[in-house]
């Protein structure tokens, strides 16, 4: 069987006045007043509890758009539960069926459902229309479309035979459940992590970030509608820490897929190394864990694109990606250009809510994301190593708004260009011109993350000697582009070092996680 092949959703351009951008917005002001109530979903029931956390909208922090209902360590084990109870159905159900199901999903999200899913997003998650759009619709679409055919490939890798044998590979699930931890800052991520998994054969306990329910109970909608069983993928809103101990203890615990903390992260590993004996199977363990990541710029850099590179890199979705360009390094005789540009494009950037959509920049996730820039932003303006050129306002009167932030420093390790911040603050070391080698080994040594980076130049020779010197600074490496916006299909995305286990999301590499492959002779 051949399944449809997979092309990259069109983004739509929501031109303003437009009726796509009318609808959509006309959504968002609908769901603005809905007061949803989330229940979680476990083996296929809502379930409500006595619990109730009210979500706030980052760029109205007193404006409640509805509630969630909060589980305890039972709910943990009802969801663990109700995995294992759908597994052998679901692992002898045809790769076919399970594939439909993820295929019809992308299609209710590109026509009924992709007003809304990009509503949720604008409103919980503070996206402007156009993050929303890239993120909630087409990358999830994309992810659905393209692991449902990179699934089929992998399944028809077999290996060679010979006269009188035949091998097989039998691409099996993971024995047990799994377990998906996923972030605020992606819904497409939020999505693809439990559906990756599924769509393999497994089972799963997913537990979002407490900042993404929204989104995330409108993906469970979706997948439901799809035709979904009960119990094959389980969504929990739990405390994090706590959902993690019991998960992780559980003898049928047979793989993790994380995005989220480096810190959090390394916790969960520990706690996979101290449950080692109790496993059943060795569990699979992948991770994407943050970034700091670079952007270098040659002396013979085109000014323009350098600037749009770091205005939109560093600026979009206030900063809150892995990817985002948080530090940068400019050679002094482009400097004074790239900085006029710079000054120029950001003057025309508008801050404020997603409903209205020219406003490019939103609001910083919550409270403790604005206190946490602020923080960077008041030590800069009193340091005598770094300098605050553009932006620097922080007003949370409304909403969690944080300037678009330029610092300069004199220091290549001060605290803003070593430290992941997340928010929209945009570090920049200028270096000397005949330093340009020298820099690219400081770009290498400065952090512990390797997730992206980006080389702007237009001598081919510079190119490659960033391209050598950087080799194991980013697991995606832009060439005269910005570090963001990686698409699935084109530019598999994940890094090494301290920012995950680099298996790439929306691959073939990743999907193979998780499966555990078995060898079969026969001989006639
Ligand atoms: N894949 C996204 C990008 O390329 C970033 C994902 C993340 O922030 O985790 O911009």
């Amino acid at each position: 069987s051949q399944v449809p092949f997979a092309i990259n959703e069109p983004v739509r351009s929501y031109e303003p006045g437009s009726d796509e951008v009318k609808s959509l917005i006309s959504t968002y002001k609908k769901m603005w007043k809905e007061k949803i109530e989330i229940p979680m979903v476990i083996g296929g029931k809502e379930i409500t509890t006595d619990e109730k956390v009210d979500i706030n909208s980052p760029q109205d922090h007193q404006h409640t758009v509805g509630f969630y209902h909060k589980g305890t360590m039972k709910h943990v084990d009802d969801a663990i539960n109700s995995a294992l109870a759908a597994k052998e159905k679901w692992n002898n159900l045809g790769w076919e069926q399970r594939a439909a199901i993820f295929l019809k999903a992308a299609d209710l999200i590109a026509g009924p459902y992709r007003d809304r899913l990009n509503a949720a997003t604008m409103i919980a998650q503070s996206k402007n229309v156009h993050q929303a759009e890239i993120d909630a619709a087409c990358e999830f679409i994309d992810f659905l479309r393209f692991n449902v055919e990179f699934m089929t490939e992998l399944y028809s890798e077999q290996p060679v035979s010979d006269t009188g044998i035949w091998n097989r590979s039998e691409y099996r699930p993971l024995e047990g459940f799994c377990f998906a931890v996923t972030p605020f800052n992606f819904t497409a991520i939020s999505g693809n992590l439990p559906t990756c998994m599924a769509m393999m054969g497994n089972v799963v306990v997913w537990k979002p970030s407490d900042k993404q329910v929204y989104s995330a109970k409108v993906i469970m909608d979706i997948l439901i509608e799809a035709g979904l069983p009960e119990g094959v993928i389980n969504m929990v809103f739990t405390d994090g820490k706590e959902t993690a101990e019991k998960v992780l203890a559980h003898p049928d615990f047979a793989g993790l897929h994380f995005t989220g903390s480096t810190k959090v992260f390394q916790s969960m590993w520990k706690m996979m190394g101290d449950n080692i004996h109790n496993y059943k199977t060795y569990p699979r363990i992948v991770g994407e864990t943050g970034g700091k990541d670079f952007v270098i710029a040659h002396p013979s850099a085109n000014i323009e694109a350098v600037a749009t590179g770091l205005v939109r890199g560093a600026f979009e979705y206030q900063g809150q990606k892995c990817s985002a360009a948080s530090r940068a390094y400019i050679p002094k005789s482009i400097w004074n250009e790239v900085k006029a540009v710079m000054e120029a494009q950001m003057k025309t950037i508008k801050m404020g809510s997603p409903e209205d959509p020219s406003n490019f920049v939103n609001a910083v996730i919550d409270k403790n994301s604005f206190e946490k820039c602020k923080g960077y932003i008041e030590r800069a303006q009193n340091s005598k190593e770094a300098d605050v050129i553009i932006g620097g306002k922080c007003d949370d009167s409304k909403g969690w708004f944080v300037e678009p932030t330029v610092i300069v420093t004199t220091n290549p390790k001060y605290e803003s260009v070593c430290e992941e911040i997340f928010g929209p603050i945009l570090s920049i070391y200028v270096f000397e011109d005949e330093d340009w080698s020298a820099t690219l080994k400081l770009v290498d040594e400065t952090s512990p993350y390797s997730l992206t980076g980006a080389v702007f130049a237009q001598d081919r020779y510079a190119i490659d000697e960033a391209y050598k010197a950087l080799e194991n600074a980013s697991g995606n490496f832009y060439i005269n582009d910005k570090p963001t916006g990686a698409v699935v299909g084109q530019q598999p995305f994940g890094g090494a070092r301290a920012s995950g286990t680099n298996d790439k999301a929306g691959s073939k590499m990743n999907l193979l996680r998780w499966v555990s492959v078995r060898s079969i002779k026969e001989t006639f």
